[in-house]
């Protein structure tokens, strides 16, 4: 049997452009365009990729938070896209995320206890007899005090915010975790603590995570894969050390390149590639980089390269690779 927790089978979002008096679809944004990705329990896979190269929509696809165009996700042996209503609802405890800015994602006017009890009670049933010492349990387990059942979010700094959020995200005792860019609102100091903490959860109860995240030194910090999307897809993808030691893709090196010290650089800061990022909508022929690709030559405007294995096991999408 498989021991992927996650297999994500040529997924395609493509969100539809209306226009006209009747508002017929004139094209499509073509924000996930044929992913396929493995996941193994217990990994870390971080998605990699400038501001609107489909992370997020790959994520939400995913989650079944938007439907899918085409292709198939398969989470713990189940085909997410073909579950009923009950069943797709019963297998979403298994999957949580953690957003990025614990601020906004915790209800200002709700008690702690009620924040973490919210899925004990909504998808576990529990009862508030129950709920209470449980969401005490989880707030020792992020390391926070269990008095913090009575008190509200702001009455926490940014980095317990996210601790809470944690414990929110793992009340149901998930199998997989998305870290939506989860150190990117709090201080420094904190966000390492909660990396160290994320790692020692992870080893705790088995727990896979998806990370996304612009920050470099946090993806090579906590990932055991890595997946480079451009543009809606998958240009390099596999062995985090191995990519970030000895970058293949022409984009995946730019990105790299670009950051002087990995532990202190963002994606947003690099301004090394040449122009924007095309529009999804009607992406260049060929190899979607050609237009920015220091080293594009007369066939990558023409054909557009397979993700193809390379002998160290990662897998990248360059007419160089051949
Ligand atoms: Fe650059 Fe061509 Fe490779 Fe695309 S296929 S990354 S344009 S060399």
């Amino acid at each position: 049997m498989s021991s992927n927790i996650l297999e994500i089978k040529n997924l395609k979002k493509y969100f539809p452009i209306k226009s006209g008096f009747f508002s017929k679809v004139s094209a499509y944004v073509k924000a996930v365009d044929g992913v396929s990705i493995n996941i193994k329990k217990g990994e870390v896979l971080g998605l990699v990729g400038e501001s609107g190269c489909g992370k997020t929509t790959l994520v939400n696809t995913v989650l079944n938070l938007i439907e899918p165009t085409e292709g198939e996700v398969i989470f713990d042996g189940k085909e997410m896209f073909t579950l009923n209503k009950k069943d797709l609802r019963d297998i979403r405890k298994y999957i949580q995320i953690v957003f990025q800015d614990p601020f906004w994602s915790l209800n200002p006017r709700m008690l702690v206890k009620d924040i973490i009890g919210e899925p004990l009670d909504v998808q576990a049933g529990m009862n508030s007899l129950e709920i209470v010492p449980k969401v005490e349990e989880l707030l020792e387990m992020v390391g926070l005090p269990k008095e913090g059942v009575y008190k509200y979010p702001h009455e926490f700094s940014g980095g317990q915010r996210q601790r809470i959020a944690i414990a929110r995200a793992l009340a149901l005792m998930p199998k997989l975790v998305v870290l939506d860019e989860p150190t990117s609102s709090i201080d420094v100091l904190s966000q390492a603590q909660i990396l160290d903490l994320l790692g020692k959860l992870k080893e705790k109860f088995d727990l896979t995570y998806i990370l996304i995240s612009h920050d470099l030194s946090v993806v090579s910090y906590m990932s055991d894969k890595i997946a480079v999307m451009y543009l809606g897809k998958i240009v390099e993808y596999g062995d985090s050390r191995k990519i970030f030691e000895n970058p293949k893709h022409p984009y995946t090196q730019a990105l790299f390149a670009a950051i002087p010290d990995i532990n202190t650089e963002r994606i947003e800061d690099i301004a090394t590639l040449e122009g924007n990022v095309p529009s999804a909508i009607n992406p260049p022929k060929g190899c979607r980089f050609h237009t920015r690709c220091p080293k594009a030559m007369d066939i990558c405007s023409k054909d557009e390269p397979k993700l193809i294995t390379l002998s160290d096991g990662r897998s990248a999408a360059c007419h160089l690779m051949k």
